[in-house]
């Protein structure tokens, strides 16, 4: 199963550099995508056209980077109408079989066959249930590529009902909404670093890769067993009381899950 473009209601850029952008905001990304696609369907008739759409959109947007290695495609848009799906607009399905891919920066045979560690680390009942509980191309692309926060979420609630969760149990509203809302808090989690240069668990030193790191022996704690968790939301804690309040969000979280499956179940 291919998760970038998995249905007509969401899609996944984020291999093609979508959330780094200094301003990666859902209002920021929107505006830009919906620019390019109307840039590139005014512009782009002929490949000889793609030059030109290419320094139009130089010329207008904004590259500054979160992370300088990671390539911003110029070509990413929108695919649909609607606005629901991002993807690449020299693929040859947006353009009538000709396939453009050539231009990019990756090169074509790289665009074409790359698939994201997602693909072989989560497992593929989870990414099924991803399918399921998320329809909004923003939510959809930040949560796929973060491993941890999908695989540690279900583990703790696979580890108390003693089984993997089957896809089919998120057909339940109520247990959609319970997971969704710890899915949107990739977007609103309050203890969220406010350091710009910072996806996720990483962050960039200026020379390399780094897995940052929360000083729990400053707050006298051990190790959290949410810690996966707290790094994939990119917390920073300024005191024990957030730790905890944190801590109480996810469990509560969890508990809520718990209570509603035994009721359904
Ligand atoms: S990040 Fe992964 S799922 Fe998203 S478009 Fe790239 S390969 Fe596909
Ligand atoms: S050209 Fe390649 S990197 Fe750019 S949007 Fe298309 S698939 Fe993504």
């Amino acid at each position: 199963m291919v998760l970038c473009q998995p249905d007509a209601g969401k899609s996944c850029g984020a291999c093609c550099g979508l959330y780094n952008y200094v301003d990666s905001s859902r209002e920021a990304l929107t505006k830009r995508l919906s620019d390019r696609t109307k840039r590139f369907r005014e512009l782009v008739h002929t490949p000889d056209d793609i030059q030109r759409y290419a320094e139009a959109t130089f010329a207008v947007e904004d590259f500054r980077k979160r992370y300088e290695v990671i390539y911003c495609c110029e070509y990413l848009g929108f695919l649909d109408c609607g606005e629901k799906k991002v993807g690449c607009l020299v693929h040859p399905i947006q353009n009538d079989g000709v396939d453009m891919r050539t231009v990019s920066f990756y090169g074509q045979d790289v665009c074409a066959g790359h698939l994201c560690p997602s693909h072989h680390f989560i497992p593929r009942s989870q990414q099924l249930i991803l399918l399921k509980i998320i329809d909004d191309w923003y939510l959809y692309g930040l949560c796929l590529t973060d491993i941890d926060l999908v695989v540690a979420y279900f583990r703790l609630i696979a580890d108390r009902i003693g089984q993997e969760l089957k896809p089919e149990v998120f057909d339940e509203p109520a247990l959609k909404d319970v997971a969704l809302e710890y899915f949107h808090w990739k977007m609103t989690w309050p203890f969220r670093s406010a350091e710009v240069n910072r996806l996720g668990k990483y962050y960039f030193d200026g020379s390399q890769y780094m897995i940052s790191h929360i000083n729990y022996e400053k707050f006298g704690r051990e190790i959290s067993p949410l810690n996966a968790i707290f790094l994939s939301l990119s917390s920073e804690f300024h005191d024990v009381a957030e730790l905890e309040t944190a801590e109480k969000m996810v469990w509560n979280n969890i508990e809520t899950f718990l209570s509603l499956y035994d009721d359904i179940f």
